[in-house]
C-alpha cells in the first residue's frame, strides 16, 4: 500500500477545490498577480481593492454625447460647403 504524501499548498493561493467550487472564474491580482476570484472585492493575498469588471458594455453618457456632437459637427461641416 503506497503511502500518499499529503502536501500543504496553503501558501500557493486558491485550492483546486475552491477553484472548482467557484467555477474557476479567477483573474490575476493587478498588484501581486495572485489568483483572485472574479467577483472578489479585494485580493486575499495583498488586500488590493479590485475594481469590478464591467458586466455591461454600455457606453457612458458623456461618450454618447461627445460622439453625437462630433458626428453632428462633421455633418454640418460637410453640408455647409
Ligand atoms: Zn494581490
Amino acid at each position: 500500500m503506497p503511502s500518499q504524501r499529503v502536501e500543504s499548498n496553503a501558501d500557493e493561493g486558491p485550492q483546486e477545490a475552491d477553484l472548482a467550487r467557484f467555477g474557476g472564474d479567477t483573474r490575476p491580482c493587478p498588484k501581486c498577480r495572485a489568483d483572485v476570484y472574479d467577483d472578489a472585492e479585494w485580493c486575499h493575498a495583498c488586500g488590493q481593492v479590485l475594481s469590478q469588471p464591467a458586466k455591461e458594455q454600455t457606453l457612458p453618457v458623456w461618450a454618447v454625447i461627445t460622439a453625437a456632437a462630433l458626428i453632428a459637427g462633421l455633418s454640418f461641416l460637410l453640408l455647409a460647403r
